[in-house]
């Protein structure tokens, strides 16, 4: 039997019984929740025909190059939400990610403002507080692999 790949979305679900079909079908986001966790998801993959075809078009942008995400992502961790069900057209999720960047360890905190239009939910905009830690190189990378930070995630 092949291994599970877990969502990366922190769901703790299998990866194509969670996210995989929202990647492919943005109308599977019935709510502003799983709209995030499908992007951030979408992230991880370097999905961009989900991450721009869920961009609201008034904040859209025209293209995303991933040199100026980060390279490697930890996880994320949903805080709360409010409105945002199948029943409304407005929502907000409070949520931190964390990643490695340029020798760093980022926590990203954030309140992303979803909208719904013709029964589509759409990311609108967020205002991100980033905190940025240096690693040290002999300390175990935070990313899980057992490996010294300088002999794992640094130079990614
Ligand atoms: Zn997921
Ligand atoms: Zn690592």
């Amino acid at each position: 039997m092949s291994e599970i790949e877990i969502c990366p979305c922190g769901s703790n679900q299998p990866y194509t019984r969670c996210c995989q079909p929202v990647l492919e079908d943005h109308s599977r986001a019935t709510t502003a929740e799983i709209l995030m966790r499908s992007r951030y998801t979408a992230f991880v993959k370097k999905h961009d025909k989900h991450l721009l075809g869920s961009w609201h078009t008034r904040t859209r942008p025209k293209s995303l190059n991933h040199e100026d995400f980060p390279v490697v992502w930890l996880g994320m961790e949903i805080h709360a939400c409010e409105n945002g069900t199948a029943e409304d057209t407005v929502g907000s999720v409070d949520f931190t990610t964390r990643y490695i960047e340029g020798g760093q360890l980022s926590m990203l905190r954030e309140k992303s403002e979803f909208l719904k239009e013709e029964n589509l939910w759409y990311y609108l905009r967020g205002e991100a507080d980033i905190k940025k830690n240096k690693l040290e190189q002999n300390k175990p990378c935070p990313c899980g692999s057992g490996k010294k930070f300088k002999r794992c995630c640094l130079n990614s």
